[in-house]
Formats: C-alpha cells, sequence, structure tokens
C-alpha cells in the first residue's frame, strides 16, 4: 500500500444520456452523449481516502434492477472489475485502509463506496448534514437520482458535517480541503487537494459537471437551485485561481479523457 500522498481518478464507466438532461440551453436536443462517471481515491500515510466510488458493483450486473427508472432511460455501461473493491485491489490499496469515504453529495452515480461500505471497517462516512438528510428523503422531482438501497440501511458509520464547517480540511495538513458548493443539491460539496509536488486539483464534482458549466457558457438542466449553482461555479473558479489548480469537472466528456486514469496517479 502507498504511504505517500496521491491522487488516483478512475472512471465507473458511462451513463449515456440525452443532452438536454446535461444543459439547460440544450432543451431539445436528444442527442446522446457519454457521460463518464469519475471517482476518486486520495491516499495518506494517516489513512486513505475514497472520495465517491462511483456506481454500486451490481450496476455492472444489472442497472435496471438495481437503479431503475434512470438506468431505464439512460442505458449505463459499467465492468465488474470498474466497482470499487476490484479497483482497490488493482492499485494495491487494501480496504481495512480506508479512513474516510467523503461524500460530495449521494446521487445515485456516486454512493457505490457506500453500497459496500461493511468491506471497510475503519472507515467513516464523510457528508453534509443537509444532503444526509436530502439523500434520506427525496422529493418526487428528485427520486430517480438517488438509490436508497446503496445507503439507507444500518451500520453506516456516517459522519455528519455541518454547514458551518465550510472548509472543513480533513487531515488538518491542506491536503484535502471540502467547500461547500450548493446547487447541484443543497448541501453538495466539491474538493480543494494539494499533492506534495506542489500540484493542486478542485474536485468540482457535480457543481461543475463540465467546463461549459464552470465556464457558465452552458448551466446545468438538473440542479436543486440555478442561482445556487451559479454562485458555486464562481466561488470554485476563485478557488481554483488561487490554488493554481487544475479543475476536474464531474461528468465532462470532452475533458475526462485529458486525465491521467488509474492505475496512474499524480503526486
Ligand atoms: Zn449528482
Amino acid at each position: 500500500m502507498a504511504d505517500d500522498i496521491r491522487l488516483y481518478l478512475f472512471e465507473c464507466g458511462i451513463i449515456r444520456i440525452p443532452r438536454y438532461v446535461v444543459n439547460a440551453q440544450d432543451a431539445l436536443d436528444e442527442a446522446r452523449i457519454d457521460n463518464p462517471t469519475p471517482w476518486y481515491v486520495l491516499t495518506h500515510p494517516r489513512g486513505n481516502v475514497i472520495i465517491d466510488g462511483g456506481n454500486a458493483p451490481q450496476v455492472a450486473v444489472d442497472p435496471v434492477g438495481h437503479w431503475g427508472v434512470l438506468a431505464e432511460r439512460s442505458p449505463v455501461i459499467m465492468r465488474p472489475d470498474q466497482a470499487v473493491l476490484p479497483e482497490l485491489e488493482g492499485i494495491g490499496v487494501d480496504p481495512a485502509s480506508v479512513r474516510w469515504v467523503v461524500q460530495s453529495h449521494l446521487h445515485i452515480d456516486h454512493t457505490g463506496a457506500l453500497a459496500v461500505i461493511d468491506r471497510f471497517p475503519n472507515a467513516e462516512v464523510l457528508v453534509t448534514r443537509t444532503d444526509y438528510e436530502v439523500g434520506h428523503n427525496p422529493q418526487t422531482w428528485e427520486r430517480a437520482a438517488y438509490c436508497l438501497a446503496d445507503y439507507d440501511k444500518p451500520g453506516v458509520p456516517w459522519s455528519l458535517l455541518e454547514d458551518s464547517e465550510d472548509g472543513y480540511d480533513l487531515f488538518g495538513d491542506g491536503t484535502l480541503r471540502c467547500w461547500r458548493t450548493p446547487g447541484h443539491t443543497a448541501g453538495h460539496l466539491s474538493f480543494e487537494v494539494h499533492l506534495p509536488s506542489g500540484a493542486a486539483f478542485i474536485l468540482a464534482v457535480d457543481a461543475a459537471n463540465t467546463m461549459e458549466h464552470l465556464n457558465e457558457t452552458k448551466s446545468p438542466a438538473f440542479a436543486q437551485s440555478i442561482g445556487e449553482a451559479t454562485r458555486s461555479v464562481r466561488r470554485l473558479r476563485r478557488l481554483a485561481w488561487r490554488a493554481q489548480a487544475t479543475v476536474v469537472p464531474g461528468h465532462d466528456p470532452d475533458v475526462w479523457p485529458s486525465f491521467e486514469l488509474a492505475p496512474e496517479y499524480y503526486v
């Protein structure tokens, strides 16, 4: 296992979604795009971190059975070896070394580690109290975006982040900071990662699905609040400028292939 600080980027397959689901301006555009499903691992001497965790392993086998209507409407293409446990094995990370599962939010394509949380005996799950509450009681319009079977169960070691803890520094050494970026969901978090080389990343996750959203040339079709989403992308641009960081958007089919994906990593 790595005992140094590394950032790994994984792709848990793709979701083939119509463009009108991505951009408000493309409301009549039914053309399908292959949306990557990223997730991340940060290794650290004090314990490893999974950020999100992609899709549950069942999605590789029976997407409609596990996800329901969303997978019926948008084909999900995922191989079994793209699930969190085989991917960790592939980079030599022991599940027992995972200290934190950090959730940007609880949407269906981000809860793959929670689906197998019993395999991480030393992990706590960090999520905002706001999104914990939304995720356990989604409204009708957003219900299809949640898979409660992944996390609404006994024994999940939740650790809830309050709004007052904005900018929470997980290790206390600046390696991983959690910033509130509401809009996509009310309690969404994005992440600022600083690596020993001096390289910095902003993992925007779904606060900026694409570079077009980040730069406001398009606005998201799906958001709990468009106004808050706009304030959040402006915040992300400030944070990226300050840290001279590379922004990793949440689901950008054009930019995603430009990153080094696991088993490669950033140091
Ligand atoms: Zn989402």
